[in-house]
């Protein structure tokens, strides 16, 4: 079922979701479940599956030389996405990549969703490689989500990228794009980014999830912003429990976000970091209470491996 029909058919109450991150390559898909076990109490609707840009990776050849290759250390977000599916009974998001793919590799990509009832498609443009500056397109892809957005777009109206044929039987996918409450670090100001945001939904995004942020007031303006230039798509606010001192550092650099002062200042005086995890989830539970009240549809959780904490909140809130 399409995100739009499960937020529609709540009728106003808040939804809970999660994102969850493919094991890296060799782990087995064991630990992945017992992350998502605990939380399918809370009835997720959909569960989001990252997927990972490829990576150069140095072989020691064993002669004093290094042999440079280029591999993708989480593959199998497709994979994942049916195997959640039929073991829950739940829909599942693949995020797909403009880095990394050829518009063909996109296309059976999307064609496989059709295949295995896959409904919604989260449509991500992905960063520069570990180690590159810029993002630079892959040979044959897209340079930008709302390309992206555009090819799944015509799939969904029979259009592939060999022939014209447009069928008369829509089979459109529901497609999310990301969005920034403290505008995407690319983007020179949040005007021009929210210009591009909504040349994402235009181009035929059905919704959008931001990237996580602790101070909600960022997430209200940017929403309000978003109302402004005539977006009027659901936007889905991405939660991040804070669950380490180390994050003070990490998120930040990572995902481009400020921390408040006064999260910052409880995280610094906790004594370690069982202390730290109980203050990123009372801040959680403060930040979803206001985010409710103020009639978001879904609150979605960025779970990074971790459940023990999300499940502690959303036992608060829902
Ligand atoms: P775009 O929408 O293409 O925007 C990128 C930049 O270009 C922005 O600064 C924008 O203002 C500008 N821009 C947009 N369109 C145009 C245009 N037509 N012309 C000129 N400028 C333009 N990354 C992963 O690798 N895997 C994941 O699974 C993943 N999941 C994510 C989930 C969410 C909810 C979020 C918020 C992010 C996720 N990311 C993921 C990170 C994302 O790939 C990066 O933030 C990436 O740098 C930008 O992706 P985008 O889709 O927002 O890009």
């Amino acid at each position: 079922m399409k995100i739009t029909d499960h937020i529609k058919n709540a009728n106003g109450k808040t939804l809970f979701s999660l994102e969850v991150v493919p094991p890296q390559k060799g782990i087995g898909i064991e630990d992945l479940y017992k992350n998502i076990d605990p939380l399918m109490e809370f009835k997720p609707p959909f569960i989001d599956v990252t997927t990972s840009r490829e990576e150069y990776i140095y072989l020691d050849k064993g002669n004093g030389l290094m042999e440079r290759r280029i591999t993708r250390m989480r593959p199998g977000t497709l994979g994942i996405c049916a195997a959640i599916q039929h073991k829950y009974n739940v829909d599942t998001v693949p995020h797909v990549l403009c880095g990394g793919f050829s518009q063909e590799e996109t296309e059976y990509l999307l064609v496989d969703c059709m295949y295995l009832g896959i409904d919604n498609v989260m449509a991500l443009r992905g960063d520069a490689m570990k180690g590159e500056q810029h993002f630079v397109p892959t040979v044959g892809g897209h340079r930008n989500a709302m390309d992206l957005v555009h090819q799944m777009n015509d799939l969904g109206r029979g259009k592939y990228l060999h022939d014209e044929k447009i069928s008369a039987e829509e089979n459109k996918f529901c497609i999310g794009v990301a969005g920034y409450p403290e505008k995407h670090m690319e983007a020179p100001s949040m005007n021009y980014d929210l210009k591009w945001l909504k040349q994402k939904v235009d181009a035929g995004a059905d919704y959008i999830v931001t990237q996580m942020f602790f101070d909600n007031k960022k997430f209200i303006d940017f929403v309000k912003q978003a109302r402004e230039i005539g977006i009027n798509v659901p936007i889905i606010p991405g939660i991040k429990p804070i669950a380490t001192k180390g994050h003070l550092q990490m998120l930040p650099k990572v995902f481009k976000i400020d921390l408040p002062e006064d999260l910052i200042s409880e995280v610094e005086k906790a004594k370690d970091n069982t202390a730290v995890k109980q203050i990123g989830i009372e801040w959680a539970i403060a930040q979803c209470r206001e985010l409710m009240d103020f009639g978001v549809p879904v609150l979605h959780f960025y779970s990074m491996g971790k459940s023990d904490n999300i499940k502690k909140i959303a036992k608060e809130i829902f």
